[in-house]
């Protein structure tokens, strides 16, 4: 089930990742992300091709 949280961590995942986000909108993230498949999916996801990305950018370097 979608909730305004979802949308939420849509919008501020990739931030999230960057460590780029407040202490209390990184607690609602976290919070969210353990209680939603769906979102925890996406986060799986994009922490995966940024991790990704990262190693290539070293590659290149
Ligand atoms: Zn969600």
């Amino acid at each position: 089930m979608r909730t305004t949280y979802c949308s939420l961590v849509d919008q501020y995942l990739p931030k999230y990742l960057e460590d780029d986000v407040s202490s209390v909108r990184k607690e609602q993230i976290k919070e969210h992300l353990s209680s939603c498949p769906d979102c925890r999916g996406d986060y799986k996801r994009l922490k995966f091709v940024l991790s990704h990305l990262s190693q290539v950018e070293e590659y290149c370097s």
